[in-house]
């Protein structure tokens, strides 16, 4: 799952890269609403989680310019000031999906995000299942052959990423960008390590390498 943080105080963006980043999440953060602009037009996320006042663009015309585009139902969570209660109401009626009063509790920042992406992935994805192997999406479980396994949640972004598009080669570029947004691999998740874990956790046919390429799995005959 990708995440845009929009958010101009720094510490505070710091906390939630930190929190989300634990979860699994690709989290990218982005502290001009300008910036925060291109990115939304250009890259595809899976959420989105907005401050309002913001340098140079501020959050409520950001918003508004989402949601008038032909793609943009990505989910938006606002993040807003306790005082602001008008920000609040203009932030749902300019098609915010919830809020959050600052400051609030990690845990419940996390709850508020699990239910939105529940939502949304619910609404775009029910179970995948192929070749043995299911899995849910909002509930973040993998089974093969009927028993669970346990992934690590780069290993299940990636499995995700594979089983959503079957037959389709996916290239290292798309899933670097899906699995990492903006930033490195570390030396114990790059591509070629998670695909072993995969094969190893899984079936060592289920994907197979297009050397130069990228990744498949094979579609339903
Ligand atoms: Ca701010």
């Amino acid at each position: 799952m990708r995440v845009l943080l929009v958010e101009d105080d720094k510490a505070l963006a710091q906390g939630i890269r930190v929190a989300l980043r634990g979860e699994g999440y690709t989290l990218d953060w982005l502290a001009d609403g300008l910036e925060a602009g291109h990115a939304l037009d250009s890259e595809r996320f899976d959420l989105v989680l907005l401050d309002l006042g913001l340098p140079r663009k501020d959050g409520l015309s950001l918003l508004r310019a989402l949601r008038s585009k032909a793609q943009g139902d990505v989910p938006v969570l606002v993040l807003t000031a306790r005082d602001a209660t008008g920000d609040r109401i203009q932030g749902l009626d300019s098609g915010a999906d919830d809020y959050l009063v600052k400051p609030f509790d990690v845990d419940e920042l996390k709850a508020r995000i699990r239910a939105l992406l529940r939502r949304s992935q619910g609404r775009a994805q029910p179970l995948l299942e192929h070749a043995g192997v299911s899995l849910d999406p909002a509930g973040r479980k993998v089974h093969f052959r009927g028993n669970p396994v346990a992934l690590t949640p780069m290993e299940f972004q990636l499995l995700h990423q594979l089983l959503a598009r079957p037959g389709a080669v996916l290239t290292r570029e798309r899933l670097a960008e899906a699995l990492y947004g903006w930033q490195e691999s570390g030396p114990g998740n790059t591509l070629e390590v998670l695909i072993h874990n995969l094969r190893r956790k899984l079936d060592n046919t289920l994907i197979r390498t297009v050397r130069g390429v990228g990744y498949l799995i094979e579609a339903p005959r």
